[in-house]
């Protein structure tokens, strides 16, 4: 005995819409793109709101100074008779 039904499947389907030229498109599964398939906008996802740019932080030159410091003071003076090539040369046999 053979049945016919129709079953009604809910597929979840992500859009994202350019907050630029309003561009509404399907994105593929967990794949946030970087500009608006229209208008290429790389900024169709940020609010239209005048934010001061988020640039990653770059370090001040005093930090910068302080870490070299630090780096430097870790550097121990090598023991008589060994050379640096043969620390570096750590072979795991
Ligand atoms: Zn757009």
């Amino acid at each position: 005995m053979i049945e016919r039904e129709t079953k009604t499947i809910t597929i979840e389907v992500v859009t994202a819409t350019c907050g630029r030229c309003g561009y509404k498109w399907e994105l593929k599964r967990g794949i946030v793109p970087k500009l608006c398939a229209r208008c290429k906008s790389p900024y169709w996802n940020a609010e239209r709101k005048h934010k001061p740019h988020e640039r990653r932080a770059v370090p001040d030159s005093a930090s910068v100074d302080a870490a070299r410091a630090s780096i430097d003071s870790l550097r121990l003076p090598l023991p008589a008779g060994i050379t640096a090539e043969e620390l570096a040369d750590d072979s795991e046999e």
